[in-house]
């Protein structure tokens, strides 16, 4: 008899739950009906007006925009110095400054983080046939004084592959080589990203370039390793902002067209 009503007892019990959960999934599913009714997504909903982006002039071809800080300009090397401070020493003529073997390497009087760079360069016209690879219109542009986009004459003139001209120095080679014939204008645009560095000097997160050269992307967004080494692998030792320094390699390599902006 106990067992009979136990029995009983227990289908019952089931017998109300299995109700009350149908009640309780039929207001649920009722419930997200009705908030769907309710709320009606429109266009503004996913609009906002506020932090409206600054307005600038878009320069005139290659020439810069606006807001843009102008390295040089075809006048004068008043941006640039020795980096012991004393004067850049470098050629200026005809809108455009010249490599002055010996003189050593320059770099800018402001410091920059994460910028878009725009550059023109010129390895020289004549080409003297006893020199070859890494001696052929050498230099380069060292972001933050530290990594180099590397500068070469880079037609005709073979040389280890993350070496030659548009390379992350010793680490990575561009993705396509769009050199111009030596004596031709070039044009790297940079699209920088700094490293970052906690506080304790650990790397957070590596410096990344994309770089158009001649109007072809030849890097996108790659990561540089650390410092640019001749000799040696790459790494990084914490920095803030740096100047931008330019490579005197002893070839007569020219520049032109200067300019860039924070980012
Ligand atoms: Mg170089």
């Amino acid at each position: 008899m106990y067992f009979w009503c136990l029995k009983n007892s227990l289908t019952l019990k089931l017998s109300i739950m299995k109700k009350y959960s149908i009640i309780l999934i039929l207001l649920c599913f009722y419930g997200k009906l009705i908030a769907q009714q309710e709320f009606q997504w429109k266009p503004e909903h996913t609009e906002y007006w506020n932090s409206q982006p600054p307005v600038i002039t878009p320069g005139e071809g290659t020439k810069p925009p606006s807001d843009a800080i102008v390295l040089f300009d075809g006048k004068d090397l008043s941006a640039w110095q020795h980096p012991n401070g004393n004067e850049a020493r470098w050629k200026v003529e005809n809108g455009f400054f010249t490599v002055v073997r010996g003189t050593g390497t320059i770099q800018t009087k402001r410091m920059f983080g994460s910028c878009q760079l725009h550059i023109e360069w010129r390895s020289p016209a004549e080409v003297d046939p006893k020199k070859t690879g890494q001696g052929r219109g050498n230099s380069g542009i060292f972001l933050q004084s530290r990594y180099e986009l590397q500068v070469l004459d880079g037609y005709n003139n073979p040389t280890y592959t993350n070496g030659g001209a548009g390379s992350i120095y010793k680490q990575t080679p561009p993705m396509v080589n769009v050199c111009r014939k030596p004596g031709e204008w070039q044009v790297f645009d940079i699209i920088y990203t700094a490293p970052e560095f906690c506080g304790k000097g650990e790397l957070i997160s590596p410096a990344r370039i994309t770089v158009i050269h001649n109007g072809v992307v030849i890097h996108n967004n790659t990561i540089i390793k650390g410092n640019t080494e001749y000799i040696g692998l790459p790494s990084y030792k914490p920095h803030g902002r740096l100047p931008l320094t330019l490579q005197d390699h002893g070839d007569p390599v020219s520049y032109r067209n200067i300019w860039i902006r924070d980012l």
